[in-house]
């Protein structure tokens, strides 16, 4: 494919250069347009490392938004590790076509895709290099039955690798990311390589959560601080990029992961999920224009 540019004004679907070729897109390219075209927001979740529960912020986030009323899809591209099928009770499902379409499994309105519906076996290890997982990606927006998104939330594999640089090259239209860290120190340091990934590909940041902030007692509401406090906060401040709020460890969280329902659905009374909705309000802003 040529990296020359010409006149035309259309964007290539694969890339953000203008080719010549794409001043005769092929049907392929018009209808990964038009998917694209149909989904306003997509929400590129990331972390520095694994087990920040940014799976879990990735669900929560999407049900939060549904619950308050927009169109929500929910993509899981961590490949080598997909766990929202699991924090959604939809393990093992198979997804079925229509009209050469994916549909997608839904799940109380939030329609869901992961790699997990395509194994023959849950179990089943996927052992994918880099551009098969882009391809992958590609299939995820080209051949799923979106329709008319509100938010596609995009849950990622931790650090800078294939996938969140596949989806970035891929993603036409508004794409920003929220990146997830826990107190710690550590976590920070591993969550500022995401930061810069973002700088770097210029992917607009809506803001850090901080995770397992604290653990507030069920008995007493004390919060006790396990880790050190304030971690993503500081990053936030550091990086310039805006702090959209503390999760704190609640173990009613993952026991509503392992049971298969979001915690913002089962207990949207809680201080959890009102920390959740409020963590959220400046992703439902974007469509109000208050961005
Ligand atoms: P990641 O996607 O970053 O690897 P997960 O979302 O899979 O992390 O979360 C890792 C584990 O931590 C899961 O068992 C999840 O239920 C649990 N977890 C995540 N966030 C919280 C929280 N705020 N309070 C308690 N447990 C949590």
């Amino acid at each position: 494919m040529t990296e020359e540019k010409n006149s035309c004004n259309h964007d290539c679907a694969h890339c953000s250069t203008k080719h010549d070729s794409c001043s005769n897109p092929s049907e392929r390219e018009r209808k990964f347009i038009a998917q694209m075209a149909n989904i306003k927001h997509k929400i590129i979740v990331l972390s520095g490392k694994g087990g920040v529960g940014k799976s879990t912020v990735s669900v929560n986030i999407a049900f939060s938004l549904a619950m308050a009323g927009y169109r929500v899809g929910l993509m899981d591209v961590d490949f080598h590790g997909p766990s929202i099928p699991t924090m959604l009770g939809v393990k093992g499902a198979r997804v079925e076509s229509d009209n050469n379409a994916i549909l997608p499994i839904e799940v109380a309105g939030v329609k869901v895709i992961s790699v997990d519906f395509f194994l023959a076996d849950s179990s089943d290890a996927v052992i994918w290099r880099g551009p098969m997982k882009q391809g992958a990606i590609q299939q995820f927006f080209e051949d799923v039955a979106w329709g008319e998104l509100d938010f596609l939330i995009i849950d990622c594999p931790p650090g800078t690798g294939d996938e969140p640089l596949g989806l970035c090259q891929i993603v036409r239209g508004d794409k920003r990311a929220v990146v997830v860290t826990t107190p710690q120190e550590v976590a920070a340091a591993d969550v500022r390589k995401s930061l810069d990934f973002c700088a770097k590909l210029s992917l607009p940041v809506i803001g850090i959560i901080e995770n397992m902030s604290g653990f507030v007692c069920p008995h007493c509401a004390t919060v006790t601080y396990i880790f050190k406090q304030g971690g993503g906060e500081k990053l936030a401040e550091q990086a310039n990029v805006p702090f959209l709020g503390r999760i704190p460890i609640d173990p009613t969280v993952a026991d509503c992961s392992d049971a298969g329902q979001p915690l913002v659905y089962k207990y949207p009374d809680s201080p959890t999920a009102k920390a959740f909705a409020e963590a959220v309000r400046p992703i439902g802003e974007l469509l109000q224009g208050k961005d």
